[in-house]
């Protein structure tokens, strides 16, 4: 029996691309690994209400190699990327998107560096697709999160990486529920490298992030890996604190060398606001980590799968009794941002 390549791909209203990205996963295996692995394309359904669950059932019905795990509702790509993990049976399992915009062409370097002995290989984009502000706040975005977390993520590196199954299980078994997987690869270690690919514009259909939407991820991301801004409430607190204390005794000091202090009205008022601001911020900041707990301690599932389709379902029922209801289903899905995940 061959070794299983898996396909992980998470689906969202892609019913015009599914076929096409199949198509070209199917042209690569038969030309680069027939002989060498068995293939496995794992489609996981986020909830599309454009026919993409009919095109897919009837994929899987052509193609033994094609399984569909289909989800209750739309809980968001990084849900959906967390469920083909989960269900994937391969040795080795290449996640990526279907709307055509990763090239499966670049999945035979991949294989040659995972071959070589790497348990993760990452495919870095060497342009975007995307808008100037999208490349921007995206750029951003890696900058504060490798400055403010001690996990490092590669700019470009999005949801397309090969993993081997040693790399999945450990996923598997995080018991988070909240979870932005491009920062928990890298934070579980393993020897990694990087390939590049050129990023091929979307195919058809709209791209599923809004600025919001991205928002959420990025804020989730940051709120999972890092007590930095915590900590920066604390020092700006205190440095306001400071600066408060040395108004006052300027004050005061003015006051017995009769100054007029009503000049400092507009200087005060200026404070008042600022502090308030302030105050506002570091609260919000808090916030946004307890409503990570209060959501974490629910321990709802990530997502809800209402249907899965192809081979060796029994399989993945198997495995999913073996973890029990809640591991499989996985961390929060009504996180604020969970439901975000732009690859950019
Ligand atoms: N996606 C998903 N659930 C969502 C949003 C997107 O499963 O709520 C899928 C989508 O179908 C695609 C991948 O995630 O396969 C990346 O989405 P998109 O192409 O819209 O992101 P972008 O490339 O614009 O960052
Ligand atoms: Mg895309």
């Amino acid at each position: 029996m061959l070794p299983i390549l898996s396909f992980v791909l998470p689906v969202y209203n892609e019913r015009d691309n599914v076929k096409n990205i199949l198509r070209e996963i199917e042209t690569f295996h038969r030309e680069k690994m027939a002989g060498h692995f068995d293939l496995e394309v794992l489609f996981v359904d986020d909830g599309s209400t454009d026919g993409s669950v009919q095109v897919l059932k009837a994929l899987a019905e052509q193609h033994d190699y094609v399984r569909v795990v289909i989800f209750s509702r739309n809980f968001g790509h990084q849900a959906a990327v967390s469920a083909g993990y989960r269900y994937a049976r391969g040795t080795a399992i290449v996640g990526m998107d279907s709307d055509m915009q990763h090239p499966v062409a670049t999945v035979e370097e991949m294989i040659t560096r995972w071959q070589e002995g790497y348990d993760v290989v990452y495919a870095i984009r060497d342009s975007s697709q995307a808008g100037l502000f999208k490349s921007l706040c995206s750029r951003a975005f890696y900058k504060i999160f490798n400055l403010l977390s001690q996990t490092d993520i590669l700019p470009g590196g999005a949801d397309f990486r090969l993993v081997s199954r040693k790399v999945v299980d450990a996923l598997n078994g995080l018991p988070e529920r909240c979870r932005f997987i491009r920062g928990l690869i890298p934070w579980l270690g393993f020897s990694s490298t990087k390939v590049t690919y050129t990023p091929r514009p979307r195919a058809s259909g709209e791209p599923k992030y809004s600025f919001f939407k991205s928002l959420g991820l990025g804020i989730t991301a940051l709120t999972s890996f890092s007590i930095a801004p915590l900590r920066a409430s604390l020092v700006l607190g205190a440095l306001f604190m400071l600066i408060s204390i040395v108004y006052i005794s300027y004050s005061i000091v003015s006051w017995f060398l009769g100054g007029t202090l009503i000049r400092g009205w507009m200087s005060i008022m200026a404070l008042i606001v600022l502090t308030q601001g302030m105050t506002l911020l570091v609260f919000g900041i808090q916030a946004e980590y307890l409503a990570k707990i209060v959501m974490e301690t629910k321990r709802r599932p990530e997502y809800v799968v209402c249907e899965v389709i192809g081979q060796a379902d029994a399989d993945a029922a198997e495995s999913v009794s073996d973890i029990g209801p809640e591991e499989i289903s996985g961390p929060g899905g009504e996180m604020p941002g969970s439901s975000g995940g732009a690859s950019g």
